[in-house]
């Protein structure tokens, strides 16, 4: 595996690979079994894969967030290695972002910008599309690997790639949450959880199941309302939100006509710890 961590090393790999497929996903580090599917499957349908860590300032809407970021660069180096993943390209802060933070770009990501995490994380999707726009103007990727677990950054890229201008434009490819055996969506700050609070974080997935489980037209209030007491008696000490949308549109559901493919979202904390999930319905 290569590692660079510039614009001009990935470019004088970049000009030896011409003709070759690449697949391109981004992380932030502190890898698990999540992102190395996403590595795994850009290996099956690309020649090349391009994995890259940053930590973008640009997307924490809160110092301290980012500041308890965990990062393990040496062992994500070896679970990349280990899965065969082409090259790694590691940038610093002021690669990505020369000239600071001031005159960046605003992108127009219409209603799905300020809803769900964009209601509690403002300008985070602002954040995710500087350093994904970023990105993919060096990297001429023809496939972009993304998670399903944060369905709405998904949603949010699909629309940033609508709006910028592109030499090649990348195929998104969403994939699957990958789980622990309890249920919990395997997460980069789940390492930030002692043993008693990851047998807590459990309970997001059960409160969503339950939803799932249970809704039917008429019901969606009182389905809401028990996951979200779920959460909070189970170790959760403060809910963001529960919420049922449209999985095409992410337009809340307050009436469901029996019909509409659902994605139905959490997000809630255990202590400064903030866990994001989501289940799609019917599957
Ligand atoms: P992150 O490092 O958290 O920014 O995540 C990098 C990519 O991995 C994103 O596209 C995430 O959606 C994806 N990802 C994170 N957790 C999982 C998971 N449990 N299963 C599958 N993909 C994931």
């Amino acid at each position: 595996m290569l590692i660079v961590s510039t614009i001009n090393a990935l470019n004088d790999i970049l000009i030896n690979l011409k003709g070759k497929s690449i697949g391109f996903v981004p992380t932030m580090g502190a890898l698990h079994e999540g992102h190395l599917s996403l590595i795994q499957k850009s290996n099956q349908k690309a020649d090349i894969t391009i994995c890259s860590i940053f930590v973008n300032p640009t997307q924490f809407n809160q110092q301290a967030d980012f500041d308890q970021y965990p990062k393990t660069v040496d062992n994500d180096i070896r679970l990349l290695k280990n899965n065969n993943c082409s090259i790694l390209f590691l940038p610093a802060i002021n690669e990505v972002y020369p000239n600071g933070y001031n005159s960046l770009n605003t992108y127009n990501l219409g209603f799905i910008e300020n809803l769900l995490e964009g209601k509690y994380r403002p300008r985070h999707f602002q954040g995710v599309c500087l350093v994904i726009e970023w990105f993919l103007k060096i990297i001429p990727a023809d496939y972009l690997f993304l998670g399903q677990k944060d369905y709405q950054q998904c949603m949010v890229i699909k629309q940033l790639l609508n709006i910028i201008q592109l030499d090649k434009k990348p195929s998104i490819e969403i994939m699957p949450t990958l789980r622990e055996q309890t249920g919990l969506a395997m997460s980069s700050r789940n390492s930030r959880l002692n043993h008693d609070e990851r047998i807590s974080a459990t309970f997001m997935y059960k409160a969503l199941f339950y939803i799932v489980e249970n809704l039917k037209p008429g019901n969606e209030v009182e389905c809401i309302e028990h996951a979200s007491q779920l959460l909070l008696s189970n170790g959760f000490d403060k809910v963001d939100y529960i919420t049922i949308a449209d999985a095409k549109t992410l337009e809340i559901v307050h009436i469901w006509d029996g019909e509409t493919h659902l994605v139905v979202l959490g997000a809630a904390f255990i202590n400064d710890v903030r866990l994001i999930d989501n289940l799609l319905f019917p599957k």
